[in-house]
């Protein structure tokens, strides 16, 4: 789950984090409010999406009078940005983070993520601040510095200092840079993040150092004991297919191709999507259903699908073991009948009471093109889809 930068630094100011101080606003008006509250002559106007590279595509204004606060708000609200991270479509902006202006004197790159290899987080920091990390990993990864931290001591203040040396902070900020990555590091952990970028992280003219960014994403199998964080999500900025999928707590992802996959088991989603590109075709989305769907779960599931405009064609394949065949059957047929089935339907079923989830797909009179593989499934939805 992902939150705005604004909650972002909310997060890091209650942990002693430094950032500039700002505020929220929904309107032009209660974006000039938020300025005058702060104690400076240089606002910027930043436009909220859960999309970086705003900045980029004049999502970030730096305003010299209330006045041009007010300008800047007016002309970004309701305004859909496309940066390189919303895809061509962009995204709608109905939030604003309004703060004081920052007087930079140099920007840094630093990043808290899981590392699965060693299975430990890690601390990543460069002196290539501001652009994006992708970049200088590909240009010059030397500049891209590493500390694995052991989830038993924690990040440790050597660690953290050996970091802002290597990125050249200059010397009278290292301690500033070490508390401030300490308290990151705080955070990441205590809120269950599974990423935290402070791009950039800023030394100041008044001999400072804070983050002028702050991009969170959280475990969301960690949900269930962070309240305050899953408060914060944006329902906005999701996709509502998605949204109405974790209703039902299906795994659901929605993608850019026309073939909808239903099956069960995320290892089987995955060679399902591969072996649908094997053939030429584009799945419209990721789709494991679970081990233990009811019937209810299955016909959402479909549902979901079938509502998808993008969709010409869908492709169940269950290979049941836990998840019965005739729960799969089932359920396709009660979606189907509810929402009517207007694109070709392919099916492979295998395992468990598959007989059975034969015989009511074959007695629903629904026009179904059985499979005998996953292979002569993946071909058959691709040429109906052609
Ligand atoms: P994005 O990563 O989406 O482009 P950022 O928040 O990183 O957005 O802002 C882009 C750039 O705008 C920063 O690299 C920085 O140079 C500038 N900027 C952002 N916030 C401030 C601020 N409070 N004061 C001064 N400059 C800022
Ligand atoms: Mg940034």
């Amino acid at each position: 789950m992902n939150i705005h930068e604004y909650q972002g630094k909310e997060i890091l100011r209650n942990y002693g984090v430094a950032v500039p101080n700002g505020k929220v606003a929904f309107t032009p008006d209660e974006a000039v409010e938020a300025a005058k509250t702060l104690d400076s002559s240089v606002y910027v106007v930043k436009a909220q999406i859960h999309a970086g590279g705003r900045g980029k595509a004049g999502g970030v204004k730096i305003a010299k009078s209330l006045d041009e606060v007010r300008t800047y708000a007016e002309e970004l609200i309701g305004k859909t940005l496309v940066t390189h991270q919303t895809g061509p479509e962009g995204k709608e902006v109905k939030r604003l983070l309004i703060e004081e202006g920052c007087d930079i004197k140099k920007e840094y790159y630093i990043g808290l993520v899981l590392d699965r290899a060693t299975s430990q987080v890690v601390l990543m920091a460069s002196e290539e601040g501001g652009t994006e990390i992708e970049e200088v990993a590909e240009a010059t990864p030397e500049k891209i510095f590493k500390e694995y931290i052991d989830p038993v001591v924690g990040l440790t203040g050597f660690q953290a200092r050996r970091i802002a040396f290597n990125i050249n902070i200059p010397s009278e900020l290292v301690g500033k840079a070490a508390k401030f990555m300490l308290g990151l590091y705080n955070v990441f952990i205590e809120k269950d993040a599974s990423i935290v970028e402070i791009n950039p992280l800023v030394t100041t003219g008044d001999g400072n150092v804070m983050a002028l960014d702050a991009k969170f994403n959280f475990d969301s199998n960690a949900l269930f004991r962070q309240k305050a964080v899953t408060e914060l999500r944006d329902l906005d900025e999701e996709d509502a297919k998605e949204i109405e999928a974790s209703k039902y707590d299906l795994s659901y992802i929605a993608l850019d191709g026309n073939i909808g996959c239903m099956v069960n088991g995320a290892g089987l989603a995955m060679a399902t999507m591969d072996i649908v590109k094997h053939y030429g075709g584009d799945p419209a989305n990721f789709l494991d259903v679970g081990g233990g769907a009811t019937k209810e779960k299955v016909t959402e599931a479909f549902k979901i699908i079938l509502s998808d405009e993008k969709v010409k064609g869908i492709f169940v394949n269950i290979f049941g073991g836990i998840m019965k065949c005739d729960i799969i059957a089932e359920g396709v047929v009660a979606a189907a009948k509810q929402l009517g089935l207007n694109v070709p339907l392919v099916v492979r079923l295998e395992g468990t009471n598959v007989d059975l989830g034969k015989k009511i797909l074959n007695e629903s009179g629904l026009n179904i093109i059985a499979a005998e593989s996953m292979a002569d499934g993946a071909q058959k939805i691709v040429e109906q889809v052609g």
